[in-house]
């Protein structure tokens, strides 16, 4: 047996399965490469959802993380650290909003978000107590937590997890008409991906974004974008929304804000809006924890310093042009923004990733026929020309 066979038939004996992954194990991993525990080299086109969208292993976050760890990891919020002013500054001076909560995941950085919203709603908004709606859309991918799966229209992330939340409203990415009716006096917010991610890179029609956010003012509801995928440079912008020329009333931010070291993610708004949190309202034991602020620092600073979000814009518009040069009969659209691309075809997309795996390059289907191609924001364009022969050679031999 390899060592590849087994390590996945010790991970399926013990662990849940709640995942289908491809079956490479990876041992270590240095910028766009990762490499298997059986010496093979692969790109990394998934870079763990754009979580390290600043390269795997940098070495400016592992000097961070060891020097940090080795003076003080966690205080929990019961005491102060030396780190989290900083972070708070820092994040608030780089994307211009007025203040910050950090937490841990994604997803709790959307129930803060949920709770920041409802509480708003009330409080400030005057909406009758416990009435507050927010308003989703179709395909959204927020997190894993019930609130979450509750609103979510995929029935898998819900079947035998209910009963569920109530107080969400859903309706179809990048339909106006339908926020406009769904919008009443009980509306708090407006919760929306600028880009979907999980869904397969969905780019709603030019727009409506903006047009989203005239009619969150007039109604007095918060928009508030999910960037934890889309946001840090993904798109070719910090935000996505700056696509848009708006500003949303709050953004959540998690992956790539610590660089895939040590899970980060934070809720960002206006003074108004985190003015209702008071010391008890809510909290995270590791929230705001000395290590976790000096990663995502220091992540931040890469980004700044090596112009990823520049790089991004530049190479992913020529990435997405070359891309859609490969004669095939299986793609039918290719779709995305800066290095965030998906592929649609016309058939399952699995085979397709596993076949490039093969190839030395790792990717990762998405809602069944779409390839999703996301290397970290470091990549060079020989590393980018290098994939264009693997994913052509793929093409090639697939679609025969
Ligand atoms: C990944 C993701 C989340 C959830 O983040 P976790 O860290 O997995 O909890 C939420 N929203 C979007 C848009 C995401 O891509």
């Amino acid at each position: 047996m390899s060592k590849t066979q087994k390590l996945i038939a010790m991970e399926d004996r013990f662990g849940a399965h709640n995942y289908h992954p491809l079956d490479i194990v990876i041992k270590k991993a240095e910028g766009v490469w990762v490499e298997d525990v059986e010496g093979n080299r692969f790109m990394d086109f998934l870079a763990a959802y754009s979580a390290v969208n600043q390269g795997h292993c940098h070495p400016r976050l592992l000097k961070v993380m060891k020097r940090q760890a080795a003076k003080v990891c966690l205080t929990s919020r019961a005491f102060r650290n030396d780190q989290l002013p900083y972070f708070c500054q820092e994040i608030c001076e780089l994307t211009g909003f007025a203040k910050v909560l950090p937490m841990n995941s994604g997803a709790e950085a959307v129930e803060t978000a949920i709770k920041a919203a409802r509480k708003w709603g009330e409080k400030v908004k005057g909406i009758a107590k416990d009435q507050a709606e927010i308003i989703v859309c179709a395909d959204n991918f927020h997190g894993r937590t019930t609130t979450i799966v509750g609103f979510s229209t995929e029935d898998q992330y819900k079947d035998g997890f209910g009963p569920f939340t109530p107080g969400f409203k859903v309706i179809p990415y990048g339909d106006l008409k339908a926020l406009e009716k769904a919008i009443t006096p009980s509306t708090a917010a407006f919760l929306v991906e600028p880009i979907q991610g999980e869904s397969g890179i969905k780019v709603p029609p030019a727009g409506f974004l903006a047009q989203a956010h005239e009619l969150c003012r007039k109604h007095n509801a918060l928009l508030i974008c999910d960037e934890i995928q889309s946001g840090l440079g993904r798109t070719g912008k910090l935000f996505a929304f700056e696509h848009e020329g708006i500003v949303p009333d709050a953004v959540i931010v998690g992956k790539a804000l610590s660089g895939g070291f040590y899970p980060v993610s934070a809720f960002l708004s206006s003074e108004e809006v985190m003015g209702v949190f008071h010391p008890g309202d809510h909290g995270s034991t590791f929230g705001g924890n000395p290590l976790g602020m000096a990663v995502a620092r220091e992540a931040l600073r890469v980004l700044s310093d090596e112009k990823l979000v520049e790089n991004s814009a530049k190479l992913g518009p020529w990435f997405m042009e070359k891309l859609g040069e490969i004669e095939s009969k299986s793609i039918q659209l290719i779709r995305g923004k800066g290095l965030w691309v998906g592929m649609v075809l016309d058939r399952p997309a699995r085979p397709y990733c596993e076949a490039l795996m093969h190839e030395g390059m790792l990717c990762k289907e998405t809602h069944e026929t779409v390839i999703r191609l996301a290397p970290p924001l470091t990549i060079t364009k020989k590393e980018l020309n290098m994939a264009l022969t693997r994913i052509k050679k793929v093409f090639k031999k697939l679609d025969g």
